[in-house]
């Protein structure tokens, strides 16, 4: 790996970040807070929230079995993608190299920051050519983007190749993880002692049942870590989702029973599509949703539309022509799903 300050744009390098009032205060008992020109009456929301959200990254540390001091938390995954390109990519200079198709995010972040993206069409079997990757990277650039298990194609990437990128690439690799909760594979965030280069990333808007709260993760070497404290919004993740965090963390239980009918009604659905005579081809998922080549995506994505059934029409992403992407739903919901799909006519 290059070192970390090489990275690094130089102006990133060189900042003094905010310090706010709960950052010089830290600790020693006191009872009178008249520092942050907050309103002292207690509405339980009158106080700004703690800027490094101690007791949930405590609660998260337990759950995820990675340190806190390895973890950055932001208002969705999504804050997290854009401060990996305001830490390190320097505007019309720098270019990241990332595998196609994936997460739209990834892209949009680079437009936004005036970065060059670089893609690299995974195989047929959306599966990853780590040497192909590699030779699309140059001197500039900062960052890779991975995806496992990918989204919009479901399947984990293979663990060689992965591997072989994280050796093989002197900058900063990124894998999303966002999906790993149902699959089968050993998470990436257990190996970051191992990859000083490596962040992984996470959420809550999955398998936690909490996308509204916008709640997500970035684990890395705590280097890292500290670089996106200094960028980050002093308060970026608020006290309302830092509380409801915490609480569903302490429902390991629900969250696993969901986390099993999910993946039951994954065994049941899939084989169930890969049979109607409207599948082309069912793509293997590790997701809690699945790609399926269709005869008409477009025709029959219109159809569930009028049956009050929206599905992700991907008919236009590289590799996917005529593919839905289908989220696993409640029994119910999927049984739904299933008999609009055997009554569909073209
Ligand atoms: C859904 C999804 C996310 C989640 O983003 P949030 O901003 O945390 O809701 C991240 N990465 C991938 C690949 C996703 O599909």
């Amino acid at each position: 790996m290059r070192n970390l300050e090489k990275l690094v744009r130089p102006n990133i390098q060189r900042l003094t970040p905010y310090s706010c009032a709960r950052d010089e205060f830290k600790g020693r008992e006191a009872h009178v807070f008249i520092d942050a020109n907050e309103n002292p009456y207690n509405t339980n929301f009158n106080r700004y929230p703690d800027p490094l959200q101690e007791e949930l990254k405590a609660e998260l540390a337990k759950v995820k079995d990675v340190p806190a001091e390895y973890m950055f938390l932001g208002n969705g995954s999504d804050e997290a993608i854009d401060l990996v390109y305001r830490i390190f990519c320097e505007p019309k200079e720098d270019n990241v190299v990332a595998i196609a198709p994936t997460y739209g995010m990834y892209k949009v972040c680079a437009d936004i920051n005036d970065v060059e993206y670089r893609t690299v069409l995974l195989n047929e079997n959306f599966q990853l050519d780590a040497d192909k990757l590699l030779a699309a990277c140059d001197a500039h650039t900062k960052v890779i983007w991975m995806c496992s298990p990918n989204n919009p194609t479901g399947n984990c990437l293979e663990r060689k190749q992965i591997v072989k990128v994280l050796k093989g690439f002197d900058g900063i690799v990124v894998l999303d993880e966002a999906y790993s909760d149902f699959a089968q594979e050993r998470p990436f965030r257990y190996e970051l002692p191992q990859y000083p280069n490596l962040i992984v990333l996470n959420t809550m808007s999955k398998a936690w049942a909490s996308a509204a709260i916008r709640l997500g993760m970035a684990f890395a070497s705590p280097e890292i870590i500290a670089l996106f404290n200094k960028v980050k919004y002093p308060y970026n993740v608020n006290q309302l989702t830092q509380k409801q965090a915490v609480e569903m963390l302490h429902s390991v239980q629900k969250f696993q029973q969901w986390l099993s009918i999910i993946i039951t009604e994954r065994a049941h659905l899939v084989p169930a599509v890969a049979e109607l005579p409207i599948c082309q081809k069912m793509y293997p998922t590790d997701a809690n949703f699945f790609l399926v080549k269709v005869t008409d995506a477009d025709s029959i994505y219109h159809y569930l539309v009028e049956r009050g059934i929206i599905v992700r029409n991907r008919n236009r992403v590289e590799l996917c022509g005529n593919c839905l992407r289908i989220t696993i739903g409640t029994p119910q919901e999927n049984c739904e799903l299933l008999s609009a799909l055997r009554q569909y006519r073209p």
